[in-house]
């Protein structure tokens, strides 16, 4: 393993090593795997009336083993690609450095996965465990990691003869990855019928095929990641499963004012409400599903955290776009024998999430992350295992910093797909 200092990554797993031994009073320390379950702008003021309804199964039973509650992101309220780079190494983005999505006059979407500090695939790398991680924000060009890194980028330049250079590493995954993807254009309007009605189908196609195709293209995008997290689960071989859905935030910004056009300052048309009001309801059917499934690839007994990066508000009354419509609480979810099934968490603070994902793990927090564990909720075992752990932190993971990793490819087109995109979700002008 590389790291930008040169610092041999061995002399942290020995430093780790040493101070974990140095917890003399306990029993034999392990770490335990981890799944990590992402769910973009997921939010309880959505969840819980659907529950009421008796939808989002797998959900409520998730929820009767899991401690469960808030989770509070960065206010002011922000973008998900740094909002996801601080859960996942720990630090604000004043030191992660991921923060903007595009730079200069033409608007170059920004490339490049190695962050200006280690994300927690980095940290279990050098202390010899893996990760898979596929399709999180900022992941483009894929870089070297312990295990599997399936880029952000996946879903984008469908019409290029060759994929685009390092969506994945390593490369020999390359081709049986690319091949998962799901083109928007294959999806019926057989399989769009679990988000719209048939007669408000036949309506919507003719009278507002952009906002058919928006769904068929953010759609297709997570059904391509949901195969390839599928295939990548085959053989149960990560130490971290961190399997991340992007669709539910753009479903949100693109179809929420429907769902609630009153409060909308956006004009829905007549006809509109009824043809996609229906939509981000029953998105979220499918991601409990989703959520099914993925559980049911592992043991029934695996750690498992389900989480948001933000709420989502829904249309302001100013009519802003983007940002304004997160809301500052988010979800979290933790099932582990560190916490008690079935109990309710006030809040977790989203820097605290990193070290929580170490506890889980087995290992300390870096000394210079400013979140401490949730010690909300721990059972007798969870409080040994954190009191040990936050009175033993590593000073610092810094060291595990990765150097700059391969380049990635530019293609105008995919930078406009890009773009667009970003436009849409209101991230930029
Ligand atoms: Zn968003």
């Amino acid at each position: 393993m590389t790291t930008r200092t040169g610092l041999p990554a061995a002399l942290l797993v020995l430093a780790a090593a040493a101070l974990l031994a140095g917890c003399a009073d306990k029993p034999a320390h392990e770490t335990r795997k981890l799944v990590v379950i992402g769910i973009d702008s997921a939010d309880w003021r959505l969840w819980d009336p659907m529950l009421e309804e008796g939808r989002l199964p797998n959900l409520k039973a998730f929820m009767a083993q899991s401690a469960h509650g808030r989770m509070r992101t960065f206010v002011p309220l922000e973008k998900s690609p740094l909002l996801w780079a601080s859960i996942c190494t720990g630090v604000g983005p004043e030191v992660h450095g991921v923060s903007h999505f595009v730079k200069g006059e033409d608007q170059q979407p920004v490339q490049g996965s190695a962050w200006n500090a280690p994300a927690i695939w980095d940290i279990l790398g050098a202390t010899g465990m893996s990760t898979s991680v596929v399709g999180m924000w900022t992941t483009y060009p894929a870089r070297p990691i312990a295990g599997v890194m399936v880029s952000d980028y996946l879903p984008y330049g469908h019409g290029r003869d060759a994929p685009l250079a390092n969506l994945v590493y390593p490369d020999s995954l390359t081709a049986p990855v690319v091949a998962l993807r799901v083109d928007p254009a294959d999806i019926t309007d057989e399989q769009l019928l679990r988000f719209l009605d048939p007669e408000q189908l036949a309506v919507a196609n003719a009278q507002w095929p952009e906002v058919v195709q928006a769904l068929r293209e953010i759609w297709a995008a997570d059904l391509g990641y949901l195969a390839v997290n599928r295939l990548l689960a085959e053989d149960d071989r990560f130490d971290l499963f961190f399997f991340y859905l992007r669709g539910p935030d753009m479903i949100s910004h693109r179809f929420y004012h429907y769902m609630m056009p009153e409060k909308s300052r956006l004009v829905v048309k007549p006809g509109e409400a009824e043809a996609f009001g229906q939509v981000v309801r029953r998105y979220y059917d499918w991601c409990d599903e989703v959520l099914g499934e993925v559980l049911g690839w592992f043991p029934p007994d695996r750690q498992v955290v389900v989480l948001s990066d933000h709420g989502f508000y829904g249309p302001r009354a100013s009519g802003d776009k983007g940002t304004a419509e997160h809301s500052e609480w988010g979800v979290f979810l933790v099932r582990s024998p560190l916490y008690e099934a079935g109990a309710r968490i006030d809040r977790i603070e989203l820097l605290d999430i990193a070290p929580t994902f170490l506890a889980l793990i087995g290992l300390p927090a870096g000394g210079d992350m400013p979140g401490n564990v949730l010690a909300e909720a721990l059972t007798p075992r969870g409080e040994d295992l954190v009191r040990a752990l936050e009175g033993n932190r590593l000073p610092s993971y810094m060291a595990l910093t990765p150097g700059e990793g391969p380049d990635g490819e530019r293609d105008p087109s995919v930078d406009e797909e890009l773009r667009r995109q970003l436009k849409a979700l209101g991230y930029i002008n």
